[in-house]
């Protein structure tokens, strides 16, 4: 026993003088003295040949040996980390920390922001409403009867509980609400997400977004749409960009307009996105029918209106050259990091 408890005075002034100033040092010490198949463990294998009468007196002596090399161990730890031990394990706390990777926002909300903001300044309020809708806020308010044949152009998704209710087609069933709970002078424009039951292709999906707008006021008459669409246009694609106004058909506006602007792919030469006719097709639009104003007790004979629907993923294709419908909802990032730069 005389001879291991040297022994262990012998190690503890080894250790004493041990210098270590790098990481690798330190280590070394740990395996050498603590590591298990370090000196502590092996003295400690020396009990079992103290006689039974000493054990305790050696177990005392065993163990203040062991913690004063853990706590020289921490103390040549600690003293690495004051004395640039950091540098030498390979941290440079002067160096740019990793990036943190910001989100962009999707091209459909730049665009949809971007024409919200137009209408704003013409004093259009933004309304809002369910995107499941009933058949009367949907259909039925906006002069589309059952049977009337403009439905099949827009087939949609019925709820199964309740037959009445449906993914809305378009956000015209937003208007139906605000005309229901408000009075004119009415000017408010409708952004939102609609469904259509269409296959999905580059062209067509199942679901898609719009943004409508509804202006009823005494004396508003078809030359304050086309104004209004006009200006639109204008700070939207610039002030080169031309259009014009086609009749159509729509069952909640009488007259009717499409309206089309100059192709801004190939300035009216033709390409594939005007279908070599120089122009493409932007949006709807048209007078408000009377029989919708008196849906809602509306007088027609004192106000009249006009409105118009635009897709926002059209508006997008226009503005940003996007072919394919498809990329817009496949969170592919490496579409999604293009539009970084838009605000
Ligand atoms: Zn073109």
């Amino acid at each position: 026993m005389e001879q291991l408890v040297q022994q262990m005075e012998a190690y503890k002034k080894e250790m004493a003088a041990f210098e270590g100033k790098t990481p690798e040092a330190v280590e070394a010490f740990r395996i050498k003295f603590l590591g298990t198949k370090g000196i502590v463990k092996d003295v400690m294998g020396g009990m079992k040949e103290v006689p039974n009468e000493q054990k305790k007196a050696f177990g005392l002596v065993l163990n203040e040996f062991k913690q004063f090399a853990e706590a020289r161990y921490e103390e040549l730890k600690a003293a690495t980390a004051t004395e640039g031990g950091e540098a030498a394990a390979g941290y440079d706390w002067s160096l740019p920390g990793d990036q943190i990777g910001v989100g962009t926002r999707h091209p459909l909300s730049i665009v949809r922001n971007q024409i919200v903001s137009i209408f704003r300044r013409l004093g259009f309020a933004v309304a809002e409403g369910p995107e499941i809708e009933d058949d009367w806020h949907n259909f039925g308010a906006m002069n589309l009867p059952e049977d009337h044949p403009a439905r099949d152009m827009q087939d949609t998704f019925y709820i199964s509980q309740n037959p009445d209710w449906l993914l809305r087609t378009h956000t015209s069933s937003v208007q139906a609400r605000v005309m229901e709970s408000q009075k004119p002078p009415i000017r408010v424009i409708c952004p939102g997400r609609v469904y259509r039951n269409e296959t999905v292709s580059a062209r067509a999906h199942c679901f898609f977004h719009q943004v409508e707008g509804l202006y009823i006021d005494e004396n508003v008459s078809f030359a304050d749409l086309k104004q209004t669409l006009y200006f639109f246009v204008q700070e939207m694609f610039g002030k080169d960009v031309k259009v014009r106004f086609r009749p159509s058909y729509f069952p909640f506006t009488e007259p009717s307009a499409e309206m089309d602007i100059s192709c801004l792919i190939c300035g009216g030469d033709g390409c594939n996105i005007c279908k070599h006719t120089g122009w493409v097709e932007i949006l709807g639009s048209g007078m408000v029918h009377p029989k919708v104003l008196e849906n809602f007790g509306i007088d027609p004979n004192k106000y009249t209106g006009f409105a118009f629907g635009m897709g926002v993923e059209r508006i997008t294709q226009l503005k940003y050259q996007v072919n394919d419908l498809r990329l817009y909802s496949q969170n592919d990032i490496r579409f999604l990091k293009q539009f970084t730069g838009a605000v």
